[in-house]
């Protein structure tokens, strides 16, 4: 076990992020939500969807089934009427709060979580990621998968996870070829204003991460150590000309996304069978052939 220090300087980190409002909070979205087509909707409807998202813990681990994160499935829930109990890491209190939020009276249980329910926060435990330094190789393979950017390392050298930047999504750890990456619990109480100003800093940081994502991706004169999901593209592209869109760019992204979750599910059908997911698995596989069709 291990103790956080985020707890008590969420707000020295939030201090260089804003709060967002709900007018200011589906503005300037990353290009990756753009087939949302949030802009063109009503504003009550925005506003829905807005209050949604702020609901959400903005672990961005696709755990809903929506592998672009928590804005994708607020929008599902309000647009499409899609199981408002689907956010693993929020647990009853998220289900609860999302239900009062639309004004929903029927009761619906929280979907499980592999991890215990803290009895102080109602949540599945959290848990945070480091690398057992000693046995990565560098392979840099967890970078693109952070969808916080919260791993540093170059190609060939030691990787590093700021724990305090980590948000637990658990992306990391199926990339990693030596399963040097553990997960460790983490203890901690947060107030209800922490985990507001908590929430929109992993909000911001995603954003960031997608825009400078998009922005590598279009840039061909890379010559920076890797420390990216685009720059290992680049990387491993070498002399290879890229001339990428934002439709290319967003498509790359979900691949990414997609083969992490595909490697997740292999590594736990390997250890057990399941019916459930493996059909997951097939669906997963098409839905990637498909991108990849188009890259
Ligand atoms: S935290 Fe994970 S499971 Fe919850 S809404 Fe966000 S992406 Fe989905
Ligand atoms: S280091 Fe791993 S567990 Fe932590 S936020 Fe990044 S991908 Fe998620
Ligand atoms: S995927 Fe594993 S071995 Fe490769 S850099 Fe990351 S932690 Fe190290």
């Amino acid at each position: 076990m291990m103790t956080d220090t985020k707890a008590s300087n969420t707000m020295s980190q939030t201090d260089t992020h804003p709060q967002s409002t709900e007018q200011t909070r589906l503005t300037d979205l990353p290009i990756l939500f753009k087939s949302l087509h949030i802009d063109t909707l009503p504003n009550d409807v925005q506003t829905k969807i807005a209050r949604v998202d702020a609901c959400l813990p903005q672990t961005q681990c696709g755990l809903c089934e929506h592998p672009d994160g928590c804005l994708p499935y607020a929008t599902a829930i309000v647009l499409k009427g899609e199981p408002y109990n689907k956010c693993v890491p929020g647990g009853q209190p998220v289900t609860d709060a999302i239900a009062q939020t639309i004004g929903i009276d029927t009761h619906l249980t929280a979907a499980p979580s592999q991890w215990p329910i803290d009895m102080t926060s109602g949540r599945p435990t959290e848990v945070r990621a480091v690398i057992r330094e000693d046995d990565c190789i560098g392979c840099t393979k967890c970078i693109p998968a952070c969808p916080v950017d919260a791993i540093v390392g170059t190609g060939k050298h030691m990787h590093t996870i700021f724990t305090d930047l980590c948000t637990g999504c658990e992306l990391c750890i199926a990339p990693c070829p030596v399963d040097c990456i553990d997960l460790v619990i983490v203890e901690r109480e947060l107030s209800p204003f922490e985990r507001v100003a908590e929430q929109e800093d992993l909000r911001q940081r995603y954003h960031t991460h997608l825009k400078r994502v998009t922005e590598q991706l279009a840039d061909t004169s890379n010559s920076k150590p890797v420390v990216s999901m685009v720059e290992a593209k680049l990387n491993n592209a070498t002399s290879q000309s890229l001339n990428i869109s934002e439709a290319q760019a967003k498509n790359t992204i979900a691949a990414a996304k997609l083969r992490t979750k595909i490697k997740k599910l292999e590594k736990q059908l390997s250890v057990r069978a399941n019916d459930k997911k493996q059909m997951e698995l097939e669906g997963l596989q098409a839905e990637l052939d498909a991108l990849q069709a188009v890259l």
